[in-house]
């Protein structure tokens, strides 16, 4: 997707190496993208964190939908940062300037790596459910790795795990010796969480990397704390182990990874260290320089949106 919040001024982010073993719930930005679809973001936060590679989760839907398209978002340019799209009902169909299609589904993994540039669009396909609930995350890219050649992969089975009272995906890098598959370029954790009714689960955990939970359906119990959905919850660093229960079914999203130890500028759809670097990934898109066109996508393409060049506040 292409960012459907966006800021006039770029954020600047980073990740905590020495984060407590504590929960903090922080409250999700929400938005009606009209047409019934309302898109949930729980990173960034205000409070500047990444969650290990983690900069970037929006969850859109669930929604219903007629004869129209649900998700059209047109054309649009990305760099320095992964997108991983990651649905839970419906389909999304991938087309990019490299000439890659891919359709997303429940279980089916679209991954980009945007390196130094690309441009796709993201589609409800002609023949579809009628329904689209999902998650849009993105994983910034190491300074090594951010300028590299772009590329799009697709997943259709990714490790599942059942472990009792409740089953696990793992949707990128890896969980408890488990491991997606998935091309990553930093050590991380992508992984769908589904607890029974009286569901308990217990996953072990990295103590040197950080992790977030967020609650996508249900009421979910972390060691007596209840975990509302509609909130990141950071759990910090520092924890060998995760034990989860619910009363009803529930399902959460577990992000982490290793502290990132770099500061991220994030504006619009560029992932960058610097604003001028921000700057000029939006002169060359809206020049038509650089990203490449999306042969496969019937339309206009999207225009990025003003940006303002302000000094950014460091904590
Ligand atoms: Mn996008």
């Amino acid at each position: 997707m292409s960012n459907p919040l966006p800021s006039p001024e770029a954020e600047r982010v980073e990740s905590q190496p020495d984060a407590k073993p504590e929960i903090l719930s922080y409250p999700a930005r929400s938005a009606d993208l009209g047409g019934g679809m309302t898109v949930v973001r729980a990173l960034p936060l205000r409070q500047h964190r990444l969650v290990g590679p983690w900069c970037f989760f929006d969850h859109f839907g669930p929604l219903q939908f007629g004869e129209r398209k649900a998700m059209d978002v047109a054309p649009h340019p990305h760099i320095g940062l992964q997108t991983v799209s990651w649905l839970f009902e419906g389909e999304v169909l991938h087309n990019d300037s490299l000439g890659f299609q891919g359709m997303a589904r429940p279980g089916e993994l679209n991954l980009m790596t945007a390196g130094k540039g690309i441009t796709h669009s993201e589609e409800t396909p002609p023949r579809n459910s009628g329904r689209i609930h999902g998650l849009q995350l993105w994983v910034a890219l190491p300074e090594a790795e951010r300028r590299r050649e772009p590329g799009f992969d697709h997943y259709k089975s990714l490790p599942l795990l059942e472990p009792g009272g409740g089953r696990v995906q793992v949707f990128m890098g890896e969980l408890d010796g488990t491991r997606s598959g998935t091309r990553a370029f930093s050590p991380l954790v992508g992984a769908d969480l589904n607890l029974g009714s009286n569901g308990k689960l217990r996953l072990p955990m990295n103590p040197a990397w950080e992790h977030a939970l967020v609650v996508i359906e249900g009421e979910i119990d972390l060691e007596g704390t209840q975990l509302a959905p509609g909130a990141l919850h950071y759990l910090g660093t520092r924890r060998s182990g995760l034990e989860l229960s619910s009363k009803a079914s529930a399902h959460a999203v577990l992000i982490g990874g290793a502290p990132f130890g770099e500061a991220v500028i994030i504006w619009w759809n560029f992932v960058a260290r610097t604003a001028d670097e921000i700057r000029q990934a939006r002169e060359a898109w809206e020049a038509r320089r650089h990203f490449g066109e999306v042969k496969a996508y019937q339309g206009e393409r999207l225009n990025a949106p003003p940006f303002t060049v302000r000094p950014i506040a460091s904590h």
